[in-house]
């Protein structure tokens, strides 16, 4: 497969990525700013473009390699804060309009959410107000005093866009992290995701009827990651009391570590299997789906494709408990019964399509309960 992202830093062991968007954009930036905002700003702050010695091209490359330090400082302060408040931060990705810091902290406190979330604009508050303090100093060389004011314009930029209180926006966090003051986190997440939607509505409209066609496009972005967020969250709580040999498929093939992926398709074909659990005698090394060979070639070996150790859980072990499990490790888990025998495999799917069916069994139980209730009633 393509690579999209690059490990360019580790910050305290946690990787730091580099989205391959951020690279793609970096030069359209540097070439808008040179051609479009300078001039403005320029005259706003009554400097006589003549009087700079360094080209628009220059400040151009100057500011995007200022966007892209400032959305790096930025991902930094959610993470660090998660750190210290006891999180776990699998990973940072810097990519376009800003950067995502993948925070494992279910248990978050809201007060420990709000700052989660704010820690990122703040970062960039007083990275402006550095910037905007050092730019006053007398007698500055004018190149210097410009580059300064305009370092600040994009912190403020980056500060206001990511307050707006639209998921996955940090000022959609912090709006979850201030209604579960009153709220459980699922209800909290529900109402969050449903401003972020409406405001990622008008923002489309109003980006369409003003002919800015990149506010359309980041409404959109913003208005599909509301609804993915919303299900990330209410996705626990429907599956708590259940037990993994509740949600497990178990239509399983052996492969050996060294099946080619073309045999081990062939093998989940003959055998009707949902997946493919790789082992050696005596020791199983990990689990592949269906859906993890698309895109492979087809002369790699299973045990190519197994992301770490295998992840293993007793057929009892509590759903909500086993989700997080599978995410956090990134792969499926492999269920063992009282005996040690391997009975099934929990996948993310399936655990997608348990957490409906409760929904749904639920919803037709208190409907079904209502009608009896109506039936029994003495009139
Ligand atoms: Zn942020």
């Amino acid at each position: 497969m393509f690579r999209t992202a690059w490990t360019i830093a580790h910050l305290k062991g946690v990787p730091v990525r580099l989205h391959v968007s951020l690279l793609l954009i970096a030069p359209f930036v540097a070439l808008s700013i040179a051609s479009r905002d300078l001039p403005v700003l320029l005259h706003r702050w009554g400097v006589d473009p003549q009087a700079l010695h360094l080209s628009p091209g220059t400040f151009g490359l100057l500011m995007a390699a200022g966007l892209f330090l400032s959305v790096a400082l930025h991902e930094f302060g959610h993470a660090l804060v998660a750190l210290r408040q006891g999180g776990r931060v699998q990973g940072i990705t810097l990519m376009i309009l800003g950067g995502v810091t993948q925070i494992e902290h279910e248990e978050a406190t809201p007060g420990q959410e709000l700052r989660m979330a704010f820690a990122g604009p703040a970062v960039n508050l007083m990275l402006l107000s550095g910037a905007w303090a050092v730019a006053r100093i007398q007698g500055l060389p004018l190149d210097v005093y410009v580059a300064l004011q305009m370092f600040g314009v994009i912190n403020l930029f980056l500060a206001v866009f990511n307050l707006i209180p639209a998921f996955p926006l940090d000022g959609g966090r912090m709006l979850r992290g201030a209604l579960r003051y009153r709220l459980s986190r699922p209800q909290a997440t529900r109402l969050a995701a449903r401003v972020g939607r409406f405001l990622a509505i008008a923002g489309g409209v109003l980006g369409l009827l003003h002919g800015m066609p990149m506010l359309s496009l980041v409404a959109l972005l913003v208005f599909f990651a509301a609804g993915g967020e919303e299900a990330r969250v209410t996705l626990g709580p429907r599956l708590e009391g259940l037990a993994a040999r509740q949600a497990m498929v178990t239509r399983l093939v052996s492969v050996y570590p060294g099946t080619e992926l073309a045999g081990v398709a062939r093998h989940l074909l003959m055998s009707g299997a949902q997946a493919a659990v790789v082992r050696r005698p005596g020791e199983t090394l990990g689990v592949l789906l269906p859906e993890d060979l698309r895109g492979e070639r087809p002369d790699r070996a299973a045990q190519d494709l197994l992301v770490g150790p295998p992840l293993q859980v007793s057929a009892d072990a509590d759903l909500a408990e086993v989700l997080a499990q599978v995410r956090q490790a990134n792969q499926p888990a492999l269920v063992y019964d009282e005996s040690n025998a391997l009975v099934g495999v929990v996948t993310l799917d399936g655990l997608r399509r348990t957490a409906e069916l409760r929904r749904l069994a639920e919803g037709l139980q208190a409907a079904a309960d209502r009608l009896h209730g109506d039936r029994v009633e003495p009139d």
